[in-house]
């Protein structure tokens, strides 16, 4: 173990700061006793805010259209080998009708770039779920729009919304995306979803091509100064059918460890234990729920379009029913002492809430 990173996570913990010097020596020396004695500190923190309380969001993916060409995704508009789909309203519906009787209470509705569903219809569908089920949240990650349409879904009933900036630096970001696309329209994106009262999630992908222990400390500063209510962090996994179909995966321990980095820094944070860490390794979720994460995405699109929507190689869950995922979730919990919550699992912003 080292003494230095000892002492970084220590001081993390009383200042919930560290300069950018300082991340830069702790992302770059540590070891598995570092990466275990922050697990260590983020459960204690994620047990005092949450209990043993898991969140489940059943994420609908409605529409793998994308009109974006991200290096990274599976989905990208360059690759012809996707077998496109889109789901009506209505099917939407029905994936949520499925949720609700598997006791989600919060919908995640995600999709490529796809302007056949324009702000309008998408507030109809909230409308409609919120009319439905009131008593759950609905959460948005339909990726870069302007604030007038981000403002007409959330007048509409949307409560939250999932974008990961992908990366805090901007060089890097640039090797990641084509020149179309902007960094700062994305950050921009972010600040309107704060603006407007979404509970609004940022994130990264763990090891995507060119990144370098700078960015990353960039992006823990971006994390302590934006105060996303979530943050999802998973490893980047190559797709056959991109330009980064040779590159390396992300780290399995890296992720762990910016989990846990993650919760000692910001202790009220939902954390996804994602589906790109079970992807990675089997047990992947649990040791992210064990490294301080508080919530788990199960699957509630159809099946019969599950493997379209395919991000990158190997993604899990593409097989099984919404029953099916959900009962594996509560096993895969329980064996590990924790229990899937029937609830809509809001941030905490005070820890002595009631979500306990
Ligand atoms: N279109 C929306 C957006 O841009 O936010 C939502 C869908 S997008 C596919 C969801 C996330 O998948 C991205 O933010 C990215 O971090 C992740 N992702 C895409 N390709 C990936 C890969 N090869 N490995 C791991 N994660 C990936």
């Amino acid at each position: 173990m080292s003494g230095t990173a000892k002492k970084l996570i220590d001081e993390l913990n009383i200042n919930k700061h560290l300069d950018r010097d300082k991340w830069i020596t702790l992302l770059s020396d540590w070891d598995d006793r570092d990466r275990e004695y922050a697990a260590k500190i983020a459960r204690e923190i994620s047990e005092r805010i949450y209990g043993k309380n898991i969140y489940i969001r059943g994420i609908v993916e409605f529409s793998n259209v994308c009109k974006n060409d991200c290096l990274y995704c599976g989905i990208r508009r360059s690759n012809k080998n996707a077998q496109r789909y889109r789901l009506t309203d209505d099917e939407i519906l029905m994936c949520c009708d499925e949720g609700y009787e598997e006791g989600f209470r919060t919908f995640v509705l995600q999709c490529g770039e796809d302007s056949a569903y324009s702000a309008e219809r998408m507030a109809n569908i909230i409308r409609r779920i919120k009319e439905k089920y009131p008593d759950c949240a609905v959460t948005l990650s339909l990726g870069e729009m302007e604030y007038d349409e981000y403002k007409l879904m959330r007048e509409a009933g949307a409560d939250r919304y999932l974008l990961r900036h992908e990366t805090a630096n901007e060089e890097h970001y640039k090797k990641l995306h084509p020149a179309e696309m902007s960094f700062s329209h994305r950050m921009k994106c972010l600040e309107d979803l704060k603006s407007l009262g979404y509970q609004t999630g940022a994130g990264i992908m763990v090891g995507s091509p060119y990144q370098t222990v700078e960015c990353l400390a960039d992006d823990m500063l971006f994390f302590e100064r934006f105060k996303p209510e979530m943050i999802g962090i998973g490893p980047f996994l190559p797709h056959k059918n991109t330009p980064f179909c040779n590159e390396a995966k992300g780290s399995y321990e890296l992720t762990l460890f910016l989990l846990s980095l993650c919760r000692i820094m910001l202790p009220n944070v939902l954390l996804p234990a994602t589906t790109a860490l079970g992807t990675i390794r089997p047990d992947g979720r649990e040791q992210g729920v064990l490294s301080g994460a508080n919530v788990i995405m199960p699957n509630l699109s159809p099946t019969a379009v599950r493997k379209k929507y395919m991000l990158y190689d190997g993604k899990i869950c593409t097989e099984d029913s919404a029953d099916q995922c959900k009962m594996c979730i509560h096993a895969r919990m329980k064996r590990i002492g924790y229990v899937v919550k029937v609830s809509r699992g809001d941030y905490s912003y005070d820890k002595d809430s009631d979500l306990r």
